[in-house]
């Protein structure tokens, strides 16, 4: 980590993590303050957890906790475990936080804000499936885990399943595995409530895509609720079968629309007060104005500049936010998306659009593909899995090797490396 992330922000930060257990896939590391954890969860734990996968393969999430008080959760709603427990196993846990008293509404998100409600609320199924759509970081998977909250308190002998599509998959292929699927079929079909987030995920895998509409199915025949989010539209969705997408938009469909300036604020003073800071209005305003993103980078800025305050001990003003934020607010002036990539890129090599996401293999097409994910790589955060399920649904592996093959091309052919700086330029621009 130390290697990873520089020696300040191993010492500051890292150092004082400890390890208390590797369990059932989750990594358990323990920090002596509550700020810690906060900074930590939001600068730090995906690329721990990556590093960690890096090494062991098993390993799926990390969890940074209290040390000394792991029993008492702070800060957060008080929980009753509900008989929905036996689903833990199979079922993702439910982020504390995530509750509708903690979700700021406002006009992009009123829809999807008050179908969760419903759901969330209602004695019998109000509509089937409920689908909720939206870019990254608006608070689709936030609004599912308040639904679930809000179920297991009202009614808690409902049993409720949470699983991103990703798990579901990585469930079905085990059960493939150890020629269980009966169980795992009886798991899903026998729930009350099946949520599954960023079903995205599933295009392409048709196997996976298969058994999921059949639960889907055998659920909304039996009158079970279905919650579905994705990043686009039923319609929209890229490599999901006809009847699954045309069956998808049967019940509510709710767009969660990129944020506006007053939902933006309005967060920002929800979160600076649940975190117990105070920050000049001017200052959240100015956050509001300038990061535009998404809710979760609108957090890490918060967040960060509390860690400021309380590391320096000076009060937080405008000229100090700018300067500890100032990378980010760099990034959120002249951010480089992957769609912009591949526009870019097909355009400059005259292809259609669609063949960055096809499987075609012809060189024509396949070296600016290539090029695209190259340039996806070099220019924004994106990690390489992330980058292939821009690309169809394509393995990190073949990000990496494209990206290693660029740079080989790069090397022996002048003309060629020519035409990759022209774009990235153009991109950077
Ligand atoms: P998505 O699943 O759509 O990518 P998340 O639900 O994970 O987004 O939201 C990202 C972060 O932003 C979470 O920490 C969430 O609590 C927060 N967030 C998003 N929208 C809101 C909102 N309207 N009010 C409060 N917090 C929000
Ligand atoms: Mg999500």
């Amino acid at each position: 980590m130390r290697a990873e992330f520089g020696e300040t922000a191993y010492r500051s930060w890292l150092k004082p993590l400890t390890l208390d257990s590797v369990l059932n896939g989750t990594v358990r590391l323990l920090v002596p303050t509550r700020f810690m954890r906060t900074w930590i969860e939001s600068q730090y734990s995906e690329r721990i957890g990556d590093l960690w996968r890096a090494e062991n393969a098993n390993v799926k999430s990390v969890e940074i906790s209290l040390a000394g008080n792991r029993a008492c959760k702070p800060e957060l709603p008080e929980v009753v475990e509900s008989p929905a427990v036996a689903d833990a196993e199979i079922s993702a846990p439910l982020d504390n936080r995530f509750t509708f008293n903690n979700f700021v509404v406002g006009k992009p998100n009123e829809l999807a804000f008050a179908a969760a409600r419903r759901v969330g609320e209602a004695e019998a199924v109000p509509f089937n499936p409920l689908f909720m759509f939206g870019g990254v970081g608006l608070g689709k998977t936030h609004l599912m885990h308040a639904i679930a909250w809000q179920i297991r308190e009202t009614m808690p002998n409902r049993r409720i399943i949470y699983l991103s599509a990703e798990k579901f998959m990585y469930q079905f292929i085990r059960a493939l595995r150890y020629k269980d699927t009966m169980a795992f079929k009886e798991q899903f079909r026998s729930v009350d409530v099946l949520m599954i987030d960023d079903v995205q995920f599933i295009a392409g895998k048709e196997n996976t895509q298969e058994e999921f509409f059949h639960t889907f199915n055998a659920l909304v025949d039996q009158n079970r609720q279905v919650i579905i989010s994705a990043d686009k539209s039923p319609a929209e969705l890229e490599g999901i079968e006809d009847r699954m997408k045309s069956r998808l938009g049967w019940g509510l469909v709710a767009e969660l629309h990129p944020t506006t300036y007053e939902l933006r604020l309005g967060i920002l003073q929800s979160k600076a007060e649940q975190m117990g800071a105070v920050i000049p209005i001017r200052v959240l305003e100015f956050l509001a104005h300038k990061i535009t993103s998404n809710v979760r980078e609108l957090e890490g800025a918060l967040n960060r500049i509390v860690a400021y305050a309380n590391l320096v001990g000076r009060p937080i003003n405008l000229d100090n936010t700018q300067d500890v934020l100032h990378d980010l607010l760099r990034a959120n002036d002249r951010r480089i998306t992957i769609e912009e990539i591949q526009k870019r890129v097909a355009e400059h090599f005259n292809i259609k659009l669609s063949e960055m996401h096809s499987s075609r293999r012809s060189r024509a097409i396949a070296r600016p593909r290539q090029v695209a994910m190259y340039l996806a790589k070099q220019l924004t955060a994106r990690s390489l899995p992330e980058i292939g399920r821009k690309f169809g649904g394509r393995d990190h592996t073949t990000v990496m090797h494209a990206v290693r093959k660029i740079e080989e091309l790069r090397q022996t052919d002048a003309g060629f490396a020519e035409d990759v700086e022209l774009l990235r330029r153009m991109l950077e621009g």
